[in-house]
């Protein structure tokens, strides 16, 4: 029970790997703040949280875009809950294709969500942490920000913009006890890798040592780790779980 007594807020976790990590750690005791852009996903998850543990999560619904509406939502959260212990920015989107023919709405749409998007909530949260002197923040990258990808231009200026991010507000806050890293899942079984053609599934495998994609789990286990107490000497790391993809 590594989090009892604790809060967290997980965006987008209504499903894939939000939702892991939102299982994980209510089942070592958090209290959490579901959020989802569909009220019915952070709905499903908080009841299945609260079959279990009961009053222990509460769903929310925002887009995570929207910067006053993110500032308006934390401030609700923090009235429900009277304190934040641990943000997870996982909320994110792709909207692949090829760089040269990429629509500024595409490119816009992935950066508004999956950078500001981690830039809103910790605006939100971060005066509540300070004052506290404790916090965990864990933003979700992908290993797409750190080795790019051909046909994710967009996704993974995103997800690199998230790491260097990561890295500032891990150097402005250290001195408040708070940390800020990055998780980089490789490929994951969920909605977001499931659209892709069985032939691209395959040849992505190819490039994976452990032979195979992860799951939510192997990412909800390693921002647990970050987000507890074991790692308050670890800030401005970016932590790869792609079943050896990218090796540094
Ligand atoms: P997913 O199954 O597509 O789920 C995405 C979640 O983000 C959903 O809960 C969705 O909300 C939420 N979301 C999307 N846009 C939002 C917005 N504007 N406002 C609020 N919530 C929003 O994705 P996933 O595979 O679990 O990915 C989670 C994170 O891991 C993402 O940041 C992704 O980039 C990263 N990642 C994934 C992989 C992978 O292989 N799957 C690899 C590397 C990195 P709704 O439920 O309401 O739609």
């Amino acid at each position: 029970m590594r989090f009892a007594n604790q809060v967290a807020i997980v965006t987008g976790a209504g499903r894939g790997i939000g939702r892991a990590i939102a299982l994980r750690l209510a089942n070592e005791g958090a209290r959490i703040a579901i959020v989802s852009r569909t009220e019915k996903n952070s709905i499903a998850v908080a009841e299945e949280i609260n079959a279990k543990h009961l009053g222990l999560a509460k769903p929310y619904a925002v887009d995570v875009a929207d910067h006053a509406a993110v500032q308006k939502l934390c401030g609700q959260i923090l009235e429900d809950f009277t304190r934040v212990d641990v943000l997870v920015n996982n909320a994110g989107v792709t909207k692949d294709g090829l760089s040269m023919r990429m629509s500024p709405e595409d490119w816009d749409t992935v950066i508004a969500t999956n950078l500001k998007g981690a830039f809103n909530f910790y605006q939100g949260v971060v005066r509540a942490m300070m004052k506290q002197r404790s916090g965990r923040i864990i933003n979700i990258a992908s290993v797409s920000g750190l080795m790019g990808n051909a046909g994710q231009a967009n996704y993974a200026a995103s997800k690199a913009g998230l790491i260097a991010f990561t890295k500032v507000i891990a150097r402005e806050l250290a001195s408040r006890g708070i940390t800020a890293n990055s998780v980089a899942p490789g490929f994951i079984a969920t909605d977001m890798t499931d659209v892709l053609p069985e032939k691209i599934k395959e040849e992505v495998i190819k490039e994976i040592p452990v032979g195979r994609f992860g799951d939510g789990e192997d990412i909800a286990a390693a921002v647990a780790f970050l987000a507890s107490g074991e790692a308050k000497y670890i800030t401005g790391q970016t932590l790869s779980v792609d079943g050896g993809m990218v090796m540094m």
